[in-house]
């Protein structure tokens, strides 16, 4: 009797650990929910890798945010008065990889342009519903100073910048880099399947089980997904969108992606969602393109090596490639307008 209840025991202890739905934790940082799914080893196992996880965010968060004092502050300041600094660690690899992503986008990705960004506002942890934009001037001033990533050298640990306009902000790349190494982190701690997903953008790894993992582009005109797709062994999805953060003024609305050649918020593409095996490359990329708009994006794409994108507009139309295409299944009662454009 006590081996029969032995047995039993056992069983339902080993039906606990092959569970059927993946060990999940949600936390809020880098200003948005970030949620982690862990499946396929012990829950112990998973809560080890969700913690150390947390804390390479948390620092990842201090070390890099545009406008709180910290390191990267400390780099602005002194790029700003012409000094050279000894820059914390993380921060050297972080630039090093957005000079290539600039470069490759033709500027349009451009992360030393923080100064632009801090004069339409969008440095505040809470935007107003309602501001006039900046004095025409103030834009032109800054803009004929050109700040871009080509004027940064790094020797060792120095960052020293020939332009003391140039500002870094690394919103455009931050979550992308940040859930690459937080997936390197993981599988160093033995996950082999995980989604790290920072508020609808994203990276995953291996299965859930026996199925692919499915995952969800979210509408940028409506409340909900507008389509949803399967990720193949390590890929990551990012979307840009100018719904994110904003403000409006008389009846105009000024959106937090500012277009480095003119100065001004894009007006383009509601958003814009691409596919790519690294995260970096897919938020870099994502924003890249929103700026490169209707007219650019295939050129750029193919500059930065992206195969998947999506643009949606604001009246809702779609337009992606063919290789897109294939990959999305879409979630809304009617099917949007489709367009199908070829990559250059
Ligand atoms: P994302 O949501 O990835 O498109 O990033 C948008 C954020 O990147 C903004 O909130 C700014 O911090 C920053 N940013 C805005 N415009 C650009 C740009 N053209 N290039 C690089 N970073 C930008
Ligand atoms: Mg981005």
């Amino acid at each position: 009797m006590k081996l029969r209840l032995a047995i039993f025991i056992v069983i339902l202890l080993s039906a606990c650990n092959s569970r059927q739905v993946p060990y999940q934790q949600r936390f809020y940082i880098f200003g948005t929910l970030v949620d982690i799914s862990i499946w396929g080893v012990s829950e112990k196992q998973a809560v080890l890798a969700i913690n150390a996880v947390v804390r390479d965010f948390q620092r990842m968060h201090h070390a890099w945010h545009a406008w709180h004092p910290g390191p990267l502050d400390d780099l602005n300041q002194a790029i700003a008065a012409g000094k050279t600094l000894s820059a914390e660690a993380s921060l050297l690899p972080l630039i090093r990889r957005s000079q290539t992503l600039y470069r490759q986008s033709d500027g349009l990705f451009n992360p030393a342009i923080g100064a632009l960004n801090a004069l339409w506002g969008f440095h505040n942890d809470e935007l107003p519903t309602d501001r006039p934009p900046p004095p025409d001037s103030a834009i032109a001033e800054l803009l004929a100073r050109r700040p871009g990533m080509d004027d940064l050298e790094i020797h060792g640990n120095s960052v020293h910048s020939n332009n003391t306009s140039v500002r870094l902000d690394f919103g455009a790349i931050a979550k992308g880099y940040a859930v690459d190494l937080a997936i390197r982190r993981l599988r160093e701690l033995g996950v082999e399947n995980a989604i790290i997903n920072a508020g609808g953008n994203l990276r995953a790894i291996g299965r859930r089980g026996e199925r692919r993992w499915r995952i969800g582009v979210r509408d940028p005109n409506a409340v909900g997904i507008l389509a949803s797709l399967e990720i193949d062994k390590d890929e990551s999805v990012f979307t840009s969108g100018n719904y994110e953060r904003f403000y409006e003024h008389q009846g105009v609305r000024y959106s937090h992606i500012i277009d480095p050649r003119t100065g001004r918020p894009v007006s383009g593409p509601a958003s814009v969602t691409v596919i790519h095996d690294n995260g970096a490359t897919a938020d870099a990329a994502s924003t890249a393109l929103t700026v490169a708009g209707l007219s650019q994006w295939q050129r750029i794409a193919k500059q930065m090596g992206i195969r998947y994108v999506m643009l949606v507009d604001e009246a809702g139309t779609v337009y992606m490639n063919p290789a897109m295409a294939k990959r999305l299944h879409f979630e809304t009662e009617k099917l949007p307008k489709i367009e199908i454009m070829v990559n250059g």
